[in-house]
């Protein structure tokens, strides 16, 4: 038996399908040929991102930060390292809220940077703050511990 599993490009928002156990081989967008859980973190506008959230069955931790921000600009290696230590079990996406201000609406942002786990359509847990890659593996691997 082999279950599919469903993750939506980051870049052109189309949702592709394939068989489970090709999740973690390097699997591409069968439209636009991006990389889907290539360890890298994607860039998303909210649309993608709202579809992401909603239909991946991969647990996607978003990084909601801005150009302006000085902590989030330091921090960004520290999300990138995280990206590949926890590739391909976990996406790891950022959005930039100066380009998408209505994803700090959407998502009740109130400042950033700030963190949103989703798995299987919802939110499970935030967190706010720059902080080291460790600090975001330890927060990921607790609370997919705990949702299962
Ligand atoms: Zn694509």
């Amino acid at each position: 038996m082999s279950s599919k599993i469903r993750l939506t490009c980051p870049d052109c928002g189309q949702t592709n399908q394939f068989p489970a156990d090709k999740a973690s081989a390097a699997p591409k967008c069968g439209i636009c040929g991006h990389a889907l859980n290539d360890g890298k973190v994607a860039k998303l506008d909210l649309k993608t991102l709202e579809k992401m959230a909603k239909n991946d069955d991969l647990p996607l931790l978003v990084d909601f930060w801005a150009p302006w921000c000085g902590p989030c600009r330091q921090m960004a290696p520290e999300f990138e390292k995280a990206a590949r230590q926890l590739s391909p079990r976990v996406r790891l996406a950022k959005i930039d809220t100066q380009s998408n201000p209505d994803a700090t609406v959407r998502y009740n942002i109130r400042g950033i940077p700030a963190f949103i786990l989703f798995h299987r359509g919802r939110e499970v847990a935030r967190l706010a703050g720059a902080r080291p890659a460790t600090d975001l593996i330890r927060f990921l691997e607790e609370n997919l511990k705990r949702v299962g």
